[in-house]
């Protein structure tokens, strides 16, 4: 091919304007199509893609080379570009209008043969994408992420710049914050015995620069939190960081829809409206069930408490006379028959709940369903009514504890609610969190955690349980993307917050005494967020989960299967931290196959 660089243009850029051009192009062979004359290459780029004709009356040696190359092999070549004889071109190719007569090409790197496709059309199951995770990242879709990632970043950057913020790193090896979760820990090695937890966000840290003086501090923060994997998390996470001084709610809400619209732009989305709406969180739970609603459709819990005060049916009215809450949906015309409504019962049982009631409008008002015999005209209508039903729609109706009530309706909402509209983005404040929240042993913790500051602090220590905080969330179509809160900077109050929380004075010294003690040097008043960025584009991308936007992610019982980590360490390495494996984990790793350290 002679001297001179790799690649002089990308494949994807191509386009008629270039043809007659001298091109160098590098990249990998997406197919091969090979007639027994002219051999047709896809080569693919981080550009795209483009059509590569090899012929072998023109250039004898490049269709020798043609004829070798396999799927995915990396190669370079020289040609021509070319306009695509008439009515051959690809419409849908950003470059099928033309290709590309090889003059030479030679082979930069062979390829084993592939453990799967590189093609978003095939079904590839996820351990062996994970496993392979650097051919995973050639397929479109996944290259299309990264890129979409690395753009909404970039976009964050630039407003936050923009407002006069700093980026400011603050370290991974730490001393442990509670956020709620177990922290990742890590053994030093110079003193044996003692660890450094990994952050599960920078939360202390960056009200220590607003202490500092920073005032308009953000990062990409990488976190850990070491939790059974639920559902969409990961043991590392990363998220937008934010913290503001002499800033109260309004300030943190309005820079961060400032950061989301922005971002939505970067990504070619519709910028949704500000300002953004926003719930109370007790009107969130009432109205949806969730402290997360999604808003891309209505079907809202609608309270019966007055229908049904003194119904002859007596399982509702003794809920109602007992402090319970009867309320219920109306999913619309689900159109469900007799067995569709007894499954659809089972699944409420499934979710916790007690018991369904079911019931269908029919023309002219009346009911079919069980209810329909105890009520009276007068109620069946004000039944509908209290829906606005129109015939044809399910109602569900269900009794019990009120927010369990709320949750189990929340749920259903939620699996019955279509979203109307392709690519909807709802974002929500909930704002006025509850500051704790009772444990399952019955004990206080906090909400957010516990740097959070309390609306009304004698309601904090007299009713802590109703108490409510100046925290906030934002949610986007039914997830939540992240909190933030008022934090205090008064350590008086900090001691008082932790005092609720069953932390001594003597205690709160032992594990927080040196950032109390930066409160006592004229802290300012400040306020900050998080965005949980792996969140943020797996929605904004419409990914099924958080694993699709993140380049190396671990499996759903955090392991790596393309380096297989976590895995066992070599002896001298334990000796040198101080560590002695206990006899459960030898055995645990010799039932794996594993080596236990000798
Ligand atoms: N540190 C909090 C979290 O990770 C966010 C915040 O309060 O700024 O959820």
């Amino acid at each position: 091919m002679g001297a001179g660089p790799l690649r002089t243009a990308g494949a994807g850029t191509l386009r008629p304007e270039h043809a007659g051009a001298e091109v160098r192009l590098a990249g990998w062979v997406k197919a091969r199509r090979d007639h027994g004359g002219v051999i047709f290459l896809d080569l693919r780029d981080a550009s795209g893609v483009v059509q590569v004709v090899v012929d072998p009356a023109a250039a004898p040696e490049a269709a020798g080379v043609a004829r070798e190359v396999r799927d995915e092999f990396c190669v370079a070549l020289a040609g021509t570009v070319r306009l695509r004889p008439a009515g051959i071109a690809n419409p849908d190719l950003p470059t099928g209008e033309v290709e590309v007569a090889a003059a030479a090409l030679r082979v930069l790197s062979p390829s084993d043969p592939l453990p799967f496709q590189i093609d978003d059309r095939a079904e590839i199951d996820e351990v062996r994408r994970l496993a392979y995770r650097y051919l995973d990242l050639r397929r479109p879709r996944m290259a299309a992420n990264l890129r979409a990632r690395s753009v909404g970043i970039a976009a964050m950057r630039r407003v936050l710049d923009r407002m006069g913020f700093l980026e400011v790193e603050t370290p991974t090896l730490i001393r442990s914050t509670p956020e709620g979760a177990r922290d990742m820990l890590v053994p030093s090695r110079l003193r044996p015995g003692t660890f450094y937890a990994l952050p599960q966000s920078p939360q202390l840290f960056k009200q220590l620069l607003m202490v500092g003086g920073v005032e308009r501090y953000f990062q990409v923060a990488r976190c850990y939190r070491d939790e059974d994997f639920r559902s969409d998390r990961q043991l590392e996470f990363t998220q937008l960081d934010i913290e503001g001084s002499f800033w109260g709610q309004d300030d943190i809400l309005a820079t961060l829809e400032e950061v989301m619209v922005e971002v939505v732009s970067a990504l070619d989305a519709t910028p949704p409206a500000r300002p953004f709406p926003r719930l109370a969180y007790s009107q969130a739970m009432a109205r949806f069930g969730t402290d997360k609603p999604d808003l891309r459709f209505g079907m809202e819990i609608v309270e019966l408490g007055t229908v049904f005060a003194s119904s002859r049916f007596q399982a509702f009215r003794t809920t109602l006379e007992s402090g319970g809450l009867v309320a219920g949906i109306d999913a619309g015309p689900l159109g469900l028959s007799r067995s569709g409504l007894d499954a659809l019962a089972d699944r409420a049982r499934a979710l916790g709940g007690k018991g369904l009631v079911t019931a269908i409008v029919e023309e002219g008002g009346t009911l079919r369903s069980t209810l329909a015999k105890h009520l009276d005209q007068a109620e069946t209508a004000a039944l509908v009514a209290a829906f606005g039903a129109v015939p044809g729609d399910t109602l569900l109706l269900a009794a019990g504890e009120p927010r369990e009530t709320r949750v189990l309706l929340g749920k259903l909402r939620l699996e019955l609610g279509q979203p109307k509209g392709h690519r909807q983005l709802r974002f929500l404040w909930v704002v006025d969190f509850p500051v704790f929240e009772v444990t399952p042993e019955g004990g206080l913790a906090p909400a957010h955690h516990p740097f959070t500051s309390p609306v009304d602090v004698s309601e904090m220590e007299e009713h802590p349980e109703r108490a409510v905080a100046r925290a906030y969330d934002l949610v986007l179509n039914g997830t939540e993307l992240g909190s933030g809160s008022v934090r205090i900077h008064d350590p008086a109050l900090q001691r008082r917050v932790f005092s609720v929380l069953g932390i001594s004075d003597e205690e709160a010294e032992r594990r927080f005494g040196w950032f109390l003690r930066a409160l006592r040097f004229g802290a300012p008043p400040h306020a900050g967020f998080a965005v949980g960025i792996d969140r943020l584009f797996s929605v904004l991308l419409d990914e099924p989960n958080i694993r699709e936007v993140i380049p190396f992610p671990k499996t759903q019982t955090g392991l790596d299967p393309m380096t297989e980590a976590p895995t066992a360490v070599v002896a001298e390495q334990l000796r040198e931290l101080g560590i002695d494996l206990r006899p459960e984990a030898r055995a645990a790793l010799e039932g794996e196959g594993e080596a236990p350290p000798g």
